[in-house]
């Protein structure tokens, strides 16, 4: 099973969309992947399933708000995805012709596996290129130790639902459609708690929340997820745990930008030192310092690369190196007496062939295109 899609990237929609836009992404994807118009399609069937349930998040300002700040582990509800069909009561209007929900999602029986959980996590632009261990708490829903998850009080026994027959759905007809929709008074179950154990007031499950410890492994990247085996939800009515997905955000850096293995930085070089040559100290990601050697008659714009001061590669060996863009400052403010030096010094310098710097490039454009 792959990790949850992001809800947002399931609706189309930037994280500061409106209430309104988050409404009508949902009903135009419920329009178009509506089973009951893609019949036998899995892939429609699975869009349909995904976009309600990223709807029955983001168009709840709770639900969406902790799913800002935790992603899937801050409103996965237990027994699965999350999803709440009640929500097609908003769209009973535009989807009133349809219906059929409860082949999809009304039953579901036996042991499953639990749901995969999904937790964003910012980390440093350090800590993402040379690795990092961190504590996550996740909350997620467990089978309560009281009741062994019947939610019914020690000592008593749930009871089979007189509505439904044990069945979990009602079937009826409507129009052409045989319809099948989840049993209401047992909410799917087929059974029906008299009497409520206390501990976790008849749900079967309690949230626990639970600190994780997190080993981010050097050369990682915005949108890299750990994969944690078996720290999902846990799998209704016995069935094995799902797997907890950390997906990755990396934070910007103030002197550094990387592509890949790649660091690029940009250091201001004044116009003497781009003349006549310098040895410069700049700044590693490390923290510490390293020689920069810019040679005499460096040109604002060079690239100097520092070989193996990049990123460590994700999972292997060796280090991206550190791409340098020099820039030549020109001086704003001089001293009547540095003015006059310039002056001078403009008096012995050539001024800038217009004409050869267009050959040379027509020249280079030769070397390129044959
Ligand atoms: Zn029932
Ligand atoms: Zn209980």
């Amino acid at each position: 099973m792959a990790a949850k899609r992001d809800y947002y990237e399931i609706l189309g929609l930037p994280r500061n969309a409106s209430e309104q836009e988050v409404k009508s992404a949902y009903r135009q994807l419920a329009l178009r992947y509506h089973p009951d118009r893609n019949p036998g399609d899995a892939h429609a069937e699975e869009r349909f399933k995904e976009a309600a349930e990223a709807y029955g998040v983001l168009g709840d300002a709770e639900k969406r708000r902790r799913y800002d700040t935790y992603g899937h582990a801050g409103v996965s509800g237990v027994g699965g995805a999350g999803f709440d069909p009640t929500i097609f009561a908003d769209f009973s209007d535009i989807l009133g012709d349809f219906f059929g929900f409860g082949d999809l999602f009304g039953r579901r029986r036996g042991p499953r596996r639990g749901a995969d959980l999904r937790y964003n996590l910012e980390i440093s632009f350090e800590e993402a290129a040379f690795g990092t261990e961190t504590q996550i708490r996740i909350p997620r829903a467990e089978p309560c130790k009281e009741c062994s998850g019947s939610g019914a009080a020690p000592g008593t026994k749930p009871s089979t639902c007189p509505t439904c027959g044990g069945a979990g759905q009602v079937t009826f007809q409507q129009g052409f459609f045989s319809v099948a929709r989840s049993c209401s008074h047992c909410r799917g179950s087929g059974r029906i708690v008299t009497e409520e154990c206390s501990t976790c007031r008849g749900e079967g499950h309690v949230t626990n929340e639970r600190t994780l410890q997190i080993k981010v492994p050097p050369g990682v990247d915005s949108g890299s997820q750990l994969r944690i085996t078996g720290e999902g939800e846990s799998g209704p009515l016995g069935g094995p745990s799902g797997d907890l997905y950390v997906v990755l955000r990396v934070k910007e850096h103030a002197l550094f930008r990387r592509d890949g293995t790649h660091l690029f930085c940009e250091i201001p070089v004044s116009f003497p030192q781009a003349t006549l040559g310098a040895t410069l100290d700049i700044p590693t990601l490390e923290g510490g310092k390293a020689k920069l050697t810019v040679p005499e008659g460096t040109q604002s714009g060079s690239v100097i690369r520092l070989r193996g001061e990049g990123v460590p590669q994700l999972g292997g060996r060796g280090r991206g190196d550190l791409h340098v863009l020099v820039r030549v400052e020109v001086p704003t403010r001089l001293t009547s007496e540095q003015r006059k030096l310039v002056e001078e010094l403009a008096e012995t310098l050539p001024t800038p062939d217009m004409e050869s710097k267009e050959k040379s490039l027509f020249e280079r454009m030769k070397d390129i295109f044959g």
